[in-house]
């Protein structure tokens, strides 16, 4: 786009390996994405941080983890964050929800942690979900993170994926940036002077600055930069380049569906009320309106049990 010229592209997600130190990451970048998703509420600040956190963290996992599907991060609690739920799929559509208490949420700083938000509720939970097409989903429940997103995460890779990984997270107004390094096993046919030189390497890597990367990514320097500089030691090589969007999954099917599980008599109640059926997506906040001879003939034959 013209109106971009000279400026790095953002809404951007590079991979890169290096090789010395058996290393897999991901840079990513977002800001039309995180302003689309949070357009979609009147956020507080405290809240808009940790879905533009989690966003960040989701399309980050979403690349590494490889799967069909969607990938969702979810917090849940009693406190003044009742919920948020972050999904990225596949292809990088990422969408966002949260639903939170105005006043709990007002009385805390706006740069409180997830934990801080859930008010010392006891059985808030923090859920990684995979969502995969034809396969039982897997979820991931760990104790809601005290502290940045990133950290709690990237202790959810290292623990359950087997997989030593770092992850920083740095966001400002609509912008966030992100980054993922995880440690690949050694081939099968790896020598041990081998390793000693990829132990060496990672090392190396892991006493570096991920924060200084992170930050540098979301003042607008260019991947391949930051990359030389994070490791000036070793050689990078750039892989793909994908581009993460905001994307909503809801459409008329999926809500007719819905309005049919919801049955006849919340479909009356709704026509008594307003004369119509109204449906919002709670992601998107896209629009589905039915007339009430519409609505009344969908669920006229629907089946009685939810599918
Ligand atoms: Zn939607």
């Amino acid at each position: 786009m013209a109106a971009d010229a000279g400026r790095p592209a953002a809404d951007a997600l590079t991979r890169f390996v290096v090789d010395a130190a058996g290393v897999r990451g991901s840079a990513l970048t977002l800001d039309a994405t995180t302003a689309t998703l949070l357009a979609a509420r009147d956020y507080p600040p405290a809240i808009a941080a940790i879905v533009r956190e989690l966003a960040v963290a989701a399309a980050l996992l979403a690349s590494a983890l490889k799967f069909d599907g969607r990938l969702v991060l979810q917090a849940a609690s009693q406190g003044p964050l009742k919920l948020v739920v972050v999904e990225c799929d596949r292809g990088l559509a990422l969408r966002a929800t949260a639903q939170w208490d105005a006043e709990g949420v007002a009385a805390l700083p706006t740069d409180a942690s997830m934990k801080a938000l859930a008010g010392g509720d006891p059985a808030a939970r923090f859920i990684v979900a995979l969502d995969r097409p034809g396969t039982q989903p897997y979820q991931g429940v760990v104790a809601l993170p005290d502290g940045p997103v990133a950290a709690a995460i990237a202790h959810y890779l290292t623990t359950s994926e087997q997989v030593a990984s770092r992850l920083a997270v740095a966001s400002r107004g609509t912008r966030a940036a992100g980054w993922l390094l995880q440690r690949m096993p050694p081939p099968a046919s790896s020598l041990p002077d081998d390793d000693t030189a990829r132990e060496a390497a990672w090392q190396r890597i892991a006493a570096g600055d991920d924060e200084a990367a992170v930050t540098a990514l979301l003042e607008g320097d260019d991947v391949e930069s930051v990359l030389r500089t994070r490791f000036a030691w070793d050689d990078v090589r750039m892989l793909a380049t994908a581009h993460p969007h905001a994307g909503c999954r809801c459409s008329e099917e999926r809500v007719v569906r819905a309005l049919r599980i919801a049955g006849r008599d919340e479909i009356e109640a709704a026509i008594a009320e307003r004369g119509e059926v109204e449906v919002t997506c709670e992601f998107c906040n896209r629009r589905y309106v039915f007339a009430a001879d519409v609505a009344r003939a969908l669920v006229g034959d629907a089946p009685t049990t939810p599918q």
